[in-house]
């Protein structure tokens, strides 16, 4: 069963779906980290999204079908976690569309104040290789540039810079927010408070997928 984590750039949801996947050994599909993945391997999809993805803007819907479904896999009663898909309603109807074999069971939205997200994201780093996020204020790493967890190098992602945050606010209002009102015709939409610790935040995340 499918298990949508949904929010606006900078809430928190690549963190909180790497610490669900690790600590509660859920399947995770995170699509930014798929597409970032595959720019970096020079793959056809990595030519097609990379310039898409500095400017910010949404890669093309079949693009992220194609990858969303190679990596979907058998149907399963385990918790498969989407990070970052659907992002608009025609990602959403797409997915729908799978509810056969792989339904939907709960989408949740992680809620953060937008002057909240602007300071995360203009001092959010990620490591290169692993894709562990930091924060040069709220969570460094250990060592200044340096992964805690594989030693790769920490870096700032292309979209982080204040031009394309802009865009990507911009188009979760207009593309992916309507999402939400898709998910709660069909009462499947629970909001978390996407403010506190990270513990605290992974807490309110895990309560809501245990109890379904
Ligand atoms: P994220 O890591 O979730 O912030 O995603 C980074 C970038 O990847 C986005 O700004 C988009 O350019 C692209 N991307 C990720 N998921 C999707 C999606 N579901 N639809 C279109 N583009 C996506």
């Amino acid at each position: 069963m499918i298990v949508i984590l949904t929010g606006a750039p900078g809430a928190g949801k690549g963190t909180q779906a790497n610490l669900l996947t690790e600590r509660c050994g859920y399947a995770t599909l995170s699509t930014g980290q798929a597409l970032r993945n595959q720019v970096k391997e020079g793959t056809e999809i990595g030519k097609i999204a990379g310039e898409i993805m500095d400017r910010g803007e949404l890669v093309p819907d079949d693009v992220l079908f194609k990858i969303v479904k190679a990596e979907l896999g058998a149907p399963s009663e385990k918790v498969f976690l989407l990070d970052g898909y659907p992002r608009n309603i025609t990602q959403a109807e797409t997915l729908s569309g799978l509810s056969d074999t792989h339904p939907v069971a709960v989408v949740i939205e992680l809620y953060v104040p937008r002057d909240e997200l602007i300071k995360r994201l203009s001092g959010r780093r990620v490591c290169s290789e692993c894709g562990t996020n930091y924060h040069i204020d709220m969570a460094p790493p250990q060592k200044e540039g340096v992964c805690d967890k594989c030693n790769k190098e920490v870096i700032q992602r292309k979209d982080d810079n204040a031009e394309s945050v802009a865009v990507r606010l911009d188009i979760f209002d207009k593309n992916t927010k309507p999402i939400l009102g898709f998910y709660e015709q069909k009462s499947l939409l629970k909001r978390v408070d996407g403010v506190g610790s990270t513990e605290e935040i992974f807490e309110r995340l895990k309560g809501v997928i245990e109890s379904i």
